[in-house]
């Protein structure tokens, strides 16, 4: 059976198979691709999940996706190789557990995506006999993931921009020491502003001919292997009670992460509610309480430097599961079921202040220790509860996502708790290897002359 088709969300594009999709990006029409159908997991296949190990969870839940557009065997292949890290789910009190998505090779969630999507092109591109140049834009951790993702690969070229300004030591390095098919430049400006250059370039004729796509987290192939973990952490920590459900909290930036866990509900995972926390970039609890959008421009620095967007690029996309629409500049052109929404989703602005608290309290009360994306997450879980009443229900699953490792943010653990998390393996030795990075003003002009130069 073929698998569904995607629409863009500003539904002036036609539908295309995932294929398309995966290697377009963006849609011609500046919309975002969602399937047509989602679809449908069945109680018992999800109960098949208990003991399965994680790559298998993966396959079940992506074969829904791309049946019909990659045979049974590679698909085995692709999940085996990418998902071959462990998934902890840490205990904090009660039914109250930190998903830990950073023991990947960038030590980030974004690994999950970044390295399912690149096998994948990297499959579709090679039965084609084509090449493609990936443009992506960073607040840190995609840049890392994906060019990690893409090393080597023969078919692809990828060029990532970051804002100089907006990344640790540690995070630069992790992109700038790769080279080879991997180009890095850093950016006089912020990451919006990274973004809004990819954006231009993918809507530019002149560069038509480079085949260029996007690794963001608007190319629908990072959002499907986003589903997964939600389905895994269900499966690991439910109980017997055929009614047992779960309560994630999400810390979000663009909005790709928690888009995994809105689309895993529509599948059938009995999921109560998503908690939505953000930094300082409020813009989504004040649609969410009030109805109305409006960016924040520019976005704020927040130590949770991955999640400072002003303008969440998938928000188009959870609108129109929402039965809204809304283009890609952030203008609502219908309004979606706000009620519905309020209903499944909780959102909350964390500040920084905050965030640094709640990374000295889960260190001295539970002995778990959070970096402050983490740390945003398990927040508005506190947050929720607070709205609560404080804990009505103590046997509640309840599942907040740890997106990066503690050690990926030293300076800033440090200063909080007095001491240097413990590097994971995949950041070892990354200290002394030679950078290679470029960099550029913040204008269009310069960014399309050095995408002339350098790929014709
Ligand atoms: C990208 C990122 C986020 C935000 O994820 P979105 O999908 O953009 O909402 C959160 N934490 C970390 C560490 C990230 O790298």
């Amino acid at each position: 059976m073929p698998g569904t088709l995607y629409y863009s969300t500003n539904r002036k594009s036609p539908s295309i198979s995932f294929r398309e999709a995966l290697l377009q990006g963006q849609a011609p029409d500046k919309g975002l691709y969602l399937p047509e159908i989602i679809p449908q997991l069945s109680a018992d296949e999800i109960k098949s999940f208990i003991n399965k190990p994680y790559h298998e969870i993966a396959y079940d839940v992506t074969a829904k996706y791309l049946a019909g557009e990659i045979p049974p065997d590679e698909l085995r292949r692709i999940v085996k190789e990418a998902y071959n890290y462990p998934v902890p789910l840490e205990p904090v009190y009660q039914r109250k557990y930190i998903m830990r998505l950073d023991q990947g090779p960038t030590a980030s969630f974004k690994d999950f995506a970044a390295r399912m999507m690149s096998r994948l092109m990297h499959y579709y591109l090679a039965l084609e006999n084509r090449s493609l140049l990936i443009l992506t834009a960073t607040s840190g951790d995609t840049g890392s993931a994906i060019a990690n993702a893409f090393y080597g690969l023969d078919n692809i070229k990828v060029v990532v921009l970051f804002p100089e300004k907006e990344v640790t030591n540690r995070q630069r390095k992790q992109m700038t020491t790769l080279g080879k098919n991997v180009k890095v430049i850093s950016i006089d400006g912020k990451f919006d502003d990274c973004q809004a250059l990819v954006k231009e370039a993918f809507s530019d004729p002149d560069l038509m001919h480079m085949n260029l796509s996007s690794a963001n987290s608007i190319n629908i192939g990072r959002l499907v292997p986003q589903i997964v973990y939600y389905f895994y952490a269900f499966a690991r920590l439910r109980v017997g009670n055929p009614d047992d459900n779960v309560i994630f909290s999400v810390p979000s930036g663009n909005f790709g992460d928690m888009m995994g866990g809105v689309l895993a509900m529509k599948m059938g995972l009995p999921v109560k509610r998503f908690i939505i926390g953000v930094n300082e970039n409020d813009e989504f609890p004040k649609y969410l309480a009030t109805g109305e959008y409006r960016k924040v421009e520019p976005s704020r620095n927040c130590i949770s430097s991955a999640m400072n967007v002003g303008h969440p690029s998938n928000l188009a996309r959870l609108v129109a599961f929402y039965g809204g629409m809304m283009d890609e500049k952030g203008v609502i052109c219908r309004q979606a079921d706000m009620e519905m929404m309020r209903k499944e989703l909780f959102s909350v602005s964390i500040t920084d202040k905050t965030t640094r608290q709640t990374i000295k309290d889960t260190w001295e009360d539970h002995n778990v220790l959070l970096e402050p994306h983490g740390a945003v997450g398990w927040a508005g879980l506190q947050a929720y509860l607070k709205d609560k009443g404080n804990d009505p229900d103590k046997d509640q699953l309840f599942v907040s996502l740890e997106t990066a490792h503690p050690a990926k943010f030293p300076e800033e653990i440090n200063k909080l708790l007095g001491f240097d998390p413990e590097l994971p393996p995949s950041l070892q030795g990354i200290e002394n290897k030679e950078e290679s990075c470029g960099c550029m003003q913040n204008e269009y002009a310069a960014f399309k002359e050095y995408l002339r130069l350098n790929f014709k």
